[in-house]
């Protein structure tokens, strides 16, 4: 009997009754008399239980509603930035800030199928960029301003 132990794949998968009739029925009784497999199969069990109540625990965390006021917040946010673009004349933040609405606009203008759509978009990219502009400076403050970017960062 001992030789006949039914692998691991063979055991998920006479869990999920995805064997034939008859391997699953000598499964089943192997399992009845092998203590090992027995075990095996209640380790089997509790672990897709406990994927289960993991994977239900961790949409409960992020409900839709808290996700909607995430993005209800963000869109809120990018007057900001405006603010803050027209007050930092300064090189060193000046051209990474037009980078990133550059290519802001870029992608927002390529993606706008309607306003909903791109609003969703919208906030997605900005935050996208606007982290990488808290992590770091990529240009030197000495670079002047590309003057194609230049022309791109009017506010629309
Ligand atoms: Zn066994």
């Amino acid at each position: 009997m001992s030789q006949l132990h039914p692998t691991p794949d063979e055991l998920v998968d006479y869990l999920h009754e995805e064997l034939p009739a008859a391997r699953s029925a000598a499964i089943a009784a192997h399992i009845a008399g092998c203590p090992e497999c027995a075990d095996a199969r209640d380790a089997e069990v509790s672990l897709t239980q406990t994927l289960r109540a993991h994977a239900r625990a961790q949409e409960r965390e992020l409900p839709p509603s808290v996700v909607s006021g995430i993005w209800a917040q963000l869109r809120s946010r990018p007057p900001t930035v405006w603010e803050r673009l027209s007050a930092a004349l300064r090189p060193a933040i000046a051209v990474p800030v037009a980078i990133a609405i550059a290519a802001f606009l870029f992608f927002s203008i390529k993606v706008a199928h309607g306003p909903a759509h791109a609003a969703t978009i919208d906030a997605g990219y900005y935050v996208e960029n606007y982290a990488t502009l808290d992590a770091a400076t990529p240009l030197s403050a000495d670079d002047p301003i590309p003057q194609t970017l230049a022309n791109d960062v009017k506010p629309r």
